[in-house]
């Protein structure tokens, strides 16, 4: 495995296993940065959303790398309040513009909003049919939500993407996307630095000559999860991808499964509250 490794999605789309995570960079030079440098060392995968307010310097960044469109996934996502299915259609429309790209790699809804999320993803199942986006997915969709998409697609979801790190393995749920063909990314794959500073983990990495952040990233990648971890910082954006020189022994990944303590960093799906 490498930085550039990829999943090869159910539709037979290659999908880099690890990419850039890029919520609540609002700066703009910041944000262009921080795409240039990933870009630079060899990242390949940017994971925005409209929410952030970032997808034109997305799109710039990436135009200004030089690299070809084709050899970057690129993965954004519609918003709670634009769901629905004509409303995911023209959200789409908006994020496209503002990305000023002609296609998607991947288009998720954000969160499973009760009312509309299955209209939401029949939307997006019509933007895969018209080859506007490369594949299908979800975000924050537990086994409940999957059942009911999977009772009526003609297209299934390839991904979806959850909140995933030690303290939250997701291990029910993996299990069961597994079993359908859908990968799973995580998002806070570090549980925003919240499990950096846990000591068998920080234990683990003086054993191995490897930080906390590079131990976390490579016990995803180890699990056949997707990883978007996220930083500005040039110096963490180089190290979170040196993870590829080095493996986790068995007795090491199951020390890291004994973490899990079903602890959330983020919102629980079923008490989002959506009407903000
Ligand atoms: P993360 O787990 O990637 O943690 C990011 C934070 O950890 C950084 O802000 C920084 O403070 C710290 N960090 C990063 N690298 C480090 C290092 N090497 N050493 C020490 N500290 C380090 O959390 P995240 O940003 O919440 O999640 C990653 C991405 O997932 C987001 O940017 C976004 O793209 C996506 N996401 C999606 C959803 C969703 O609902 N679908 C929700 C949250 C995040």
């Amino acid at each position: 495995m490498h930085l550039q490794s990829t999943k090869t999605l159910v539709n037979g789309v290659e999908m880099p296993r690890f990419g850039l995570g890029v919520y609540k960079m609002t700066e703009r030079e910041e944000t262009l940065q921080a795409i240039d440098t990933a870009l630079k060392f060899g990242y390949r995968a940017i994971d925005t959303a409209s929410l952030y307010g970032n997808e034109a310097e997305v799109g710039e960044a990436i135009r200004y790398s030089g690299i070809p469109r084709e050899d970057i996934f690129v993965t954004t996502k519609v918003w709670n309040n634009d769901q629905g299915y004509d409303a995911t259609l023209r959200a789409f429309e908006v994020s496209l513009k503002n990305l000023n790209m002609d296609y998607l790699d991947l288009y998720l809804t954000h969160w499973a909003v009760p009312e509309t999320f299955e209209e939401t993803y029949r939307a997006i199942e019509r933007l895969y049919d018209e080859k506007l986006i490369r594949a299908t997915g979800v975000s924050n969709h537990h086994e409940h939500h999957l059942e009911k998409i999977l009772a009526k697609a003609n297209t299934v979801p390839m991904v979806n993407q959850v909140e995933l790190h030690p303290y939250l393995q997701q291990q029910p749920l993996s299990a069961f996307c597994r079993e359908h063909q859908i990968a799973v990314t995580a998002w806070s794959p570090l549980g925003r630095g919240g499990v950096l500073h846990d000591p068998t983990i920080v234990e683990l990495g003086q054993d191995i000559g490897k930080t906390a952040a590079q131990v976390v990233l490579r016990w995803h990648l180890q699990n056949d999860t997707l990883i978007i971890p996220k930083s500005v910082t040039p110096s963490r954006i180089k190290e979170n991808a040196q993870i590829f020189d080095f493996v986790l022994t068995e007795a090491q990944m199951a020390k890291m499964a004994t973490l899990n303590r079903d602890q959330r960093f983020g919102q629980h799906p079923d008490h989002f509250k959506f009407d903000f």
